[in-house]
C-alpha cells in the first residue's frame, strides 16, 4: 500500500536522537514525516540510565580504556563482553577500535567530544522547556562512589586529571555521606560527587513528550521499516518494507545500530556495532534524596525515576538481534542485593544496544554521496545527553544554516577508504564557522 505524505523531510529512526531531529525540523516549520521501525524490543533510548552525562569528555577509545579491557572482562567478574557466536560482527570493528585507540586519536575525540557537551547542557535546558510536560530535566548532579580503597583511590585520581568539562567536580557533603550510609548494605570507601550534570525524570516519559511535542507542531510519525536507500542522480529515495517509495526533499538517517546497513548500501563506510547494555528495574523503596549514583567497582549506575529505580550496566559486543544473556540480569540482581538497593516488587529486565562507531564520536554532516542526506548517528553511551544538540545542528543542516558546533570531526566519511573518498563527488556543505545556536 502507498503511503501518502507531503512531507519535506523524512526521518528514519523514533530513538532520542531521531525524535529530537525531526521535533526541531517541525518546529523550524519544516514537515517532516518520522519512520520508527515496529519491533518488540524497546532501543536504547527507553532503556537508557537517564544521566546526562556532561563529564564524559574523554572518548572511550583511548589508550587507557585499551589497557583497563583485559581486567574489565565479565569472565573476571567485569562489565565488559564479547558474544563469541557474534565475533564476525565484532571483529572487525575491534580492529578499527584499537587503530583508533591512539593517545593522538584520544585527544582530537577529546577536543571534538568537548565541543559538543559544552553545547549539550544549554540545548538540554532549551528542549527541557519547550517540551509539553514540566520538569524533564533534573539538573541535580550525580555521585561516584567506590567501595575498594584501592579502586577509590585509583577512581580519584583519575577524575580529579580527567577533562570534565562544564561539569564541577567536589567532594560529597555531610548529607550525601550520611544518606548513603543509612541507605547502603555496604561500606563506602570514599565517593565524589558531580555538579551541573544531571537526569531526565524518566526516559519514557521523555520520549512520549518528544512524540506528543513532534506531532503538536505538525509533524508525522508511522510505525515502518526502510529497507533501503535508492540513489538515483545523487540524491536518496526511501524504500520501505511495503514496496512504498518516498522521494522527500531530505532524508535523516537517524536509526542507531539500523543506520550502518542503510549508509553502507549508498557507499558509506559506517562502521556502527550493537554495544549492548542491560538494566533491571522495579518500584523504588526509602531512595528518595539521592541523585544518580555509579557503583564504579561494580560498573553499574543506579537511576531513580519516579516511583521506580533502575540499574544499568554492561558493554556486551555483538548483533542487535542475538538474545539477552540471562548471566548479565543475574549479576545486575546480585548487586543489587548486596548494595541494599532498595528494589521492591516485580523486577523487569531490558537489553539494548548503543550504537557505537570505532573512535566512540558519533556521525554527524552531510553525505557526500548523497546531497539531500543527512544522518546522526553513533552516540554511544552520550545518546541521551548529546540528542538535543544533535536536532539542533541537524535542523541547521537541513535549513541550510551554519551547524552551532564545528562537524568536521563527525564527518562518516573520516571511516572511508582514500578509494571511497574519490567517489564521492558531491562537496560537503560548509560547516567549518560555526554560528550562535539558535533555539
Ligand atoms: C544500558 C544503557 C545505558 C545508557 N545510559 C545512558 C545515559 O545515562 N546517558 C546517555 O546520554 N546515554 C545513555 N545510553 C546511550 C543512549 O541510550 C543511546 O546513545 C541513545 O539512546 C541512542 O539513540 P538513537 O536514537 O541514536 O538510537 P536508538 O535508541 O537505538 O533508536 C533507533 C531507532 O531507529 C529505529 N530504526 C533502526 N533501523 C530502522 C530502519 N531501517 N527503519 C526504520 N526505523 C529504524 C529503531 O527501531 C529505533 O527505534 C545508554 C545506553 C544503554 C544501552
Amino acid at each position: 500500500m502507498a503511503m501518502q505524505s507531503n512531507a519535506q523531510i523524512v526521518v528514519i529512526g523514533g530513538g532520542v536522537v531521531g525524535s529530537v531531529c525531526a521535533l526541531r525540523m517541525a518546529r523550524a516549520g519544516l514537515p517532516t514525516l518520522l519512520l520508527d521501525a515496529p519491533s518488540d524490543r524497546r532501543p536504547a533510548s527507553y532503556g537508557n540510565a537517564g544521566h546526562i552525562a556532561i563529564e564524559q569528555v574523554s572518548p572511550l577509545a583511548s589508550p587507557a580504556a585499551l589497557r583497563s579491557a583485559p581486567r574489565r572482562l565479565f569472565a573476571f567478574g567485569g562489565a565488559l563482553d564479547f558474544r563469541l557466536s557474534d565475533i564476525a560482527v565484532w571483529g572487525p570493528w575491534a580492529r578499527l577500535y584499537i587503530g583508533r585507540s591512539s593517545a593522538a586519536h584520544a585527544e582530537r575525540g577529546r577536543v571534538a567530544l568537548s565541543s559538543l557537551l559544552k553545547a549539550a547542557g544549554p540545548a538540554w535546558r532549551r528542549l527541557s522547556a519547550d517540551l509539553p510536560s514540566p520538569a524533564l530535566l533534573i539538573e541535580g548532579g550525580h555521585i561516584v562512589v567506590w567501595e575498594g580503597a584501592r579502586a577509590a583511590a585509583a577512581g580519584r585520581k583519575a577524575w580529579t586529571g580527567a577533562d570534565i568539562g562544564e561539569a564541577r567536580l567536589r567532594e560529597l557533603t555531610e548529607g550525601e555521606r550520611g544518606g548513603l550510609k543509612q541507605r547502603l548494605h555496604v561500606d563506602i570507601a570514599d565517593g565524589v560527587a558531580f555538579d551541573n550534570t544531571g537526569q531526565v525524570r524518566d526516559p519514557v516519559l521523555l520520549m512520549q513528550a518528544l512524540e506528543q511535542a513532534h506531532l503538536e507542531a505538525g509533524g508525522e510519525r508511522r510505525r515502518a521499516r526502510v529497507v533501503g536507500l535508492e540513489q538515483v542522480d545523487g540524491r536518496v529515495h526511501v524504500q520501505l518494507e511495503d514496496g512504498t517509495r518516498l522521494s522527500p526533499d531530505k532524508v535523516v538517517m537517524a536509526g542507531g545500530v539500523g543506520s550502518g546497513a542503510l549508509m553502507r548500501g549508498v557507499g558509506h563506510a559506517a562502521p556502527v556495532i550493537a554495544e549492548r547494555g542491560y538494566h533491571i528495574e522495579g518500584p523504588v523503596g526509602d531512595w528518595d534524596a539521592l541523585p544518580p549514583v555509579v557503583f564504579e567497582d561494580r560498573s553499574m549506575i543506579v537511576t531513580r525515576f519516579g516511583e521506580r529505580i533502575r540499574a544499568s550496566s554492561f558493554v556486551e559486543f555483538g548483533r542487535e538481534t542475538s538474545p539477552g544473556d540471562p548471566r548479565k540480569w543475574a549479576y545486575l540482581k546480585r548487586n543489587v542485593a548486596e548494595l541494599g538497593v532498595p528494589m521492591n516488587g516485580p523486577i523487569s529486565e531490558w537489553m539494548g544496544a548503543r550504537p557505537t562507531l570505532p573512535d566512540y564520536l558519533p556521525a554527524i554532516g552531510v553525505s557526500r554521496r548523497a546531497a539531500n542526506l543527512i544522518y546522526a548517528f553513533g552516540h554511544q553511551h552520550l545518546g541521551l545527553t548529546l540528542a538535543p544538540i544533535t536536532g539542533e545542528l541537524v535542523a541547521a543542516l537541513a535549513e541550510g544554516r551554519a551547524p552551532a558546533v564545528a562537524l568536521a570531526p563527525f564527518d562518516l566519511d573520516r571511516f572511508a577508504s582514500p578509494a571511497m573518498r574519490q567517489t564521492a563527488a558531491i562537496p560537503q556543505i560548509q560547516t567549518s564557522q560555526p554560528q550562535e545556536a539558535q533555539p
